[in-house]
């Protein structure tokens, strides 16, 4: 595949993809196909697959001019795994029921690839032609590489369709399936690997959940009142179950999936949670959080911690702005609800929507609010999704820790 003159910069770079606009010949390669990119000269860039039904019409594997073969992946899973390994001795997750993305698509430089591990079993997620024709040899490799004995396939989203491919989920490896897997994190969670969102959980939060645990923890033990957190787009309860304390911490868990709610309740159970113990300190509210947010605001609710942790709200650049005006709703309506000395957490997992847009779009809403608030953290997704200085789409998640006056 030849690159046109003065196009080949960002590929030399390391950026992993190639739009139709940089190419001048394209191979008689189908798609899905693995092809050599060269300068107009003929000189070598990379090697990588081809798809032109994608408008990213090729994504590169390799810098070098190498075969990608069985040894190709198993060196690409090791690579990917030997980071895991130092951040599960680091986070002392390293236990059979561990739970973390041991590979990060293009920010592993494994374009198109996603494989999630929740204890036995390997979740993976193929987004483009090319890795979707490889599933048996990726799960081979897989194998060879972590002993993975299960492995599910949870290739339904969105992006396969701008592929022209149809959502494929199944059982590649193993088995039999199970209801739900057991993970641990600072809480421990159950995960439905087959109809969950994304493989089955929020693996990307687990830092920033932390982080709000230690902060709930140090309000408990400054004070005996009763502390109470807002979480919004709560899913499982991730938040709220890292939080802990459900004798000193009331909790409003608001989410608008149902199954998702269920399953935060088994989680609250499953981590010692009595309601009759506890005196009914855990509330779970299938709402639209807009709505709810505002029902909130009117009624002068006040909380300690307040999470917004909202769905992508812009698929694409041009629907930054629309996105923009939803995540200024919401923080208006959160800036209201927090106490005076309390924090509000504020995320956006838009790659459209920059930390600098973010942050100015939060700004908006302070100002709206009439409140006061310092930035005392800058969130990111852990490092299990480590971002590619070369891709920075890859940096899609975004957050602010603010407390708030
Ligand atoms: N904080 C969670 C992850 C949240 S993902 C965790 O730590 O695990 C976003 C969640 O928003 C999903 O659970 C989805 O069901 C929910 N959601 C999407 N649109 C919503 C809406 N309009 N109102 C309420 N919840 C919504």
């Amino acid at each position: 595949m030849w690159i046109k003159r003065g196009r080949e910069k960002p590929i030399r770079n390391r950026h992993p993809w190639i739009y139709s606009g940089a190419i001048s010949q394209a191979e008689k390669a189908a798609d899905g196909d693995l092809v050599r990119v060269v300068d107009h000269k003929g000189r070598f860039l990379a090697r990588g697959y081809w798809n032109s039904q994608s408008q990213i019409q090729a994504r590169i594997l390799s810098w070098r001019d190498e075969a990608i073969d069985e040894a190709w992946w198993r060196r690409a899973l090791s690579r990917a795994a030997s980071l895991r390994a130092i951040r599960c001795v680091e986070n002392g997750v390293d236990s059979e029921n561990a739970a973390y993305r041991l590979l990060n698509a293009e920010n592993d430089f494994v374009p198109g690839l996603i494989i999630d591990r929740y204890a036995d079993w390997y979740v993976l997620q193929a987004l483009t032609r090319y890795i979707d024709n490889q599933k048996p040899a990726i799960a081979a490799a897989l194998a060879d590489v972590t002993g993975a004995r299960n492995i599910y396939e949870r290739s339904d989203v969105e992006a396969r369709k701008r592929e022209g491919l149809q959502p494929a989920v199944g059982l590649l490896k193993g088995g039999p399936l199970p209801d739900v897997v057991e993970i641990d994190e600072e809480a421990r969670f159950l995960v439905d690997i087959q109809r969950g969102q994304k493989t089955g959980f929020y693996l990307d939060q687990r830092d920033n959940r932390r982080l709000l645990g230690e902060l709930v923890r140090r309000r408990c033990e400054e004070s005996r009142d009763q502390a109470r957190l807002l979480n919004v787009f709560s899913y499982s309860g991730g938040f709220a179950l890292a939080a802990g304390n459900f004798d000193r911490l009331h909790s409003v868990n608001v989410d608008a999936s149902r199954p998702a709610l269920e399953l935060a309740e088994r989680n609250f159970q499953l981590n010692g949670y009595d309601e009759s113990a506890h005196g009914e300190t855990v509330e779970f509210i299938q709402a639209d959080a807009f709505d709810y947010l505002r029902y909130c605001a009117r009624e002068r609710e006040l909380f300690d911690f307040v999470v917004l942790d909202p769905p992508k709200l812009a698929q694409r650049k041009s629907q930054a702005q629309r996105a923009a005006r939803g995540y200024k709703d919401l923080n208006l309506s959160a800036f209201k609800l927090v106490k005076a000395g309390g924090y509000l957490m504020s995320f956006s997992c838009s790659g459209a929507v920059s930390r600098k847009l973010f942050r100015k779009i939060v700004f908006g809403a302070l100002a709206d609010s009439g409140r006061g608030a310092q930035v005392i953290g800058q969130l990111s997704a852990a490092s299990d999704h480590p971002v590619a200085l070369s891709f920075p789409e890859g940096d899609y998640l975004k957050g602010l820790l603010l407390r708030v006056f």
